[in-house]
């Protein structure tokens, strides 16, 4: 019976031990699965902040106006609504192929955004909300009176503020391309313009030419004049937008 109960406290002792060593072993390979997982898991990280990084700056483009509202109209009948639609699309397409987010406010010509121009404009704020839109340009045509004014004109809220410095960007990109004068930038105080002051987005409000101007209109009516113009737009918001990460 002695010996029987030594043997017998020899095998606990033995299994005791073998428990022990199962366990550390099983502790660290646990140790080592977890330190694999964890820096797997700070990698995954890093690469979901550098997507985001890229993809997470959001443009909500406005091509003025659509559907039952034309807008200005050139004197050979070319209306503003279809121009900066043109040219709005394909400045969104330029940002996508840069890895931008690019939401529109209408990408067609049958979107009906407010049964009144108040609404519409609300619709198109609410867009740009919506989105958490980072940027807002908002694309359209000017017409005067007087047909010998020209140029390129830009608007935002306020002077001395990063949307001044996108709305320079741009009037700095289009007049670049020498068909027309450039204007001073302008800044909206009494609610004129609704989709600017109503807006959180950094946002500006391109007037890309006069449809009422003759070499204005020859330009940004072309469809060569829409794709320089487009170009220019989505440089500068490339350009700003690297500009303001620094
Ligand atoms: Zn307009």
């Amino acid at each position: 019976m002695k010996k029987k109960r030594k043997r017998y406290k020899i095998r606990i002792e033995r299994l005791a031990f073998s428990v022990s060593v199962i366990s550390m072993l099983i502790l660290l390979v646990l140790n080592g699965a977890i330190s694999i997982f964890t820096s797997n898991k700070d990698k995954i990280d890093d690469t979901t902040l550098l997507v985001k990084s890229k993809q997470n700056f959001i443009v909500c483009i406005d091509p003025g106006h659509g559907a039952y509202d034309r807008g200005a109209e050139s004197a050979n009948g070319v209306f503003e609504k279809d121009v900066v639609l043109k040219v709005g699309l394909k400045v969104g397409q330029i940002l996508e192929n840069n890895n931008i987010k690019v939401v529109y406010t209408r990408k067609d010509d049958k979107t009906i955004l407010g049964s009144d121009d108040r609404e519409d404009l609300k619709k198109r704020v609410q867009i740009s909300h919506d989105n958490k839109a980072d940027l807002f340009v908002s694309i359209h045509c000017n017409s005067y009176k007087d047909t010998s004014i020209k140029g390129i004109e830009l608007w935002c809220n306020e002077p001395n503020t990063k949307a001044e410095l996108l709305a320079k960007d741009i009037q700095e990109e289009l007049y670049k391309l020498k068909y027309t004068e450039k204007r001073n930038i302008k800044y909206q105080s009494n609610s004129l313009l609704y989709v600017l002051k109503n807006n959180d987005a950094i946002s500006a409000l391109v007037e890309i030419g006069y449809l009422s101007n003759k070499e204005d209109s020859k330009f940004i009516t072309s469809k060569d004049g829409q794709a320089k113009c487009a170009e220019a737009i989505a440089k500068a918001i490339l350009t700003f937008k690297d500009n303001i990460k620094k």
